[in-house]
């Protein structure tokens, strides 16, 4: 199985390339990052955080090297990599992307290539041959599908070079047993979620967010039940400490670093605007219906966006479709 996909992933590999390179004078929308500080924050354990602009970094250190969850954008991989720096001297080993979102993956190319790893590549992978100067990228193999997907798709140095088809994979790393876990259909048909188990922190990629409603990305496979089946998810894997706070410590995809109280909450918001929304249309309402109850009017303070690609009306919007079509 692995063969095979290393084949595909080759032939797809040059087409690609084909495709960036009779597509080299297309300009990427330009942002400007120059400001942009990427801050380190020791979470527990073996583990940093790394925040910046973009999807949350996961930092693990130890003996063996590095491993990162996600890499932000691009150009703040110099950045980045002196923030590991500040940690660690060792190598990067492995990049672990939780799926396939251009603020998570853009840095791939650069830190992978920043990065080292013993174990080198599949040889008849012709696109990998040299693999063993550059970090593994570990992602569910539907992240390779929505980078080959992407009108400008990253730099292939970056593109996973260990991707897995099953609901789970295992990695053990410093000392850490580090479980990989495919989250079906929640924010993207993509997703990973990350538990570090020693250290008992989970990296939870866009399932969970702290600064806005979930972007259930319906157009790469995304849907509200693989959301809330996630977030379940992840309240299975968490254990409090005293007084419910504290204990698993909880990285989301964006925003403050929080733990299973806040996954709690965050869960039952969703739970509450699902059954409303549920409820309006058992009554026979239209969309328009729907969205003039404002199904999301006690929580838009903390969660609403009114511009940019998710904003609140699309939300209520994707989960009326989702529950219509169920019923
Ligand atoms: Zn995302």
């Amino acid at each position: 199985m692995i063969i095979n996909l290393n084949i595909i992933r080759s032939i797809i590999s040059a087409t690609a390339l084909c495709f960036c390179l009779f597509n080299s004078g297309v300009t990427l929308a330009q942002q400007n990052f120059d400001d942009v500080e990427i801050k380190v924050l020791h979470v527990q354990g073996n583990i940093y955080m790394l925040v910046g602009e973009g999807g949350n970094i996961t930092l693990q250190a130890g003996e063996q090297g590095v491993l990162i969850v996600d890499t932000m954008f691009a150009p703040l991989s110099d950045k980045i990599f002196a923030a590991i720096r500040s940690v660690s001297d060792k190598p990067i080993t492995y990049i672990i992307n939780t799926h396939g979102h251009g603020d998570h993956i853009g840095g791939n190319a650069n830190l992978a290539q920043m990065g080292s790893n013993i174990a080198g590549g599949n040889t008849i992978d012709l696109f990998a041959a040299g693999a063993g100067n550059q970090a593994k990228v570990v992602a569910h193999e539907n992240v390779m599908a929505s980078i080959l997907a992407q009108e400008n798709p990253i730099p292939i140095e970056g593109w996973p070079t260990d991707t897995y088809y099953t609901s789970k994979k295992d990695l053990f790393f410093n000392g850490e047993a580090i479980m990989i876990t495919h989250q079906p259909n929640a924010h993207t048909d993509g997703d990973s979620l990350i538990f570090f188990r020693r250290s008992d922190v989970i990296s939870t990629g866009d399932i969970f967010r702290t600064t806005a409603y979930p972007f259930i990305d319906v157009a790469n496979g995304g849907s509200l039940q693989g959301v809330l089946d996630g977030l379940n998810y992840i309240l299975d894997l968490a254990v409090p400490a005293d007084r419910q706070e504290n204990g698993t410590m909880i990285i989301p995809g964006h925003g403050r670093l929080t733990d299973e109280a806040d996954v709690l909450d965050y869960r039952d918001m969703l739970t509450i605007i699902r059954d409303r929304i549920a409820y309006r249309i058992d009554q026979g309402d239209s969309l328009s219906q729907v969205k003039a109850t404002e199904p999301t009017f006690d929580y838009d303070d903390r969660f609403g966006l009114n511009s940019g690609t998710f904003t609140t009306e699309k939300f209520i919007e994707v989960i009326y479709n989702e529950l219509s079509i169920r019923n």
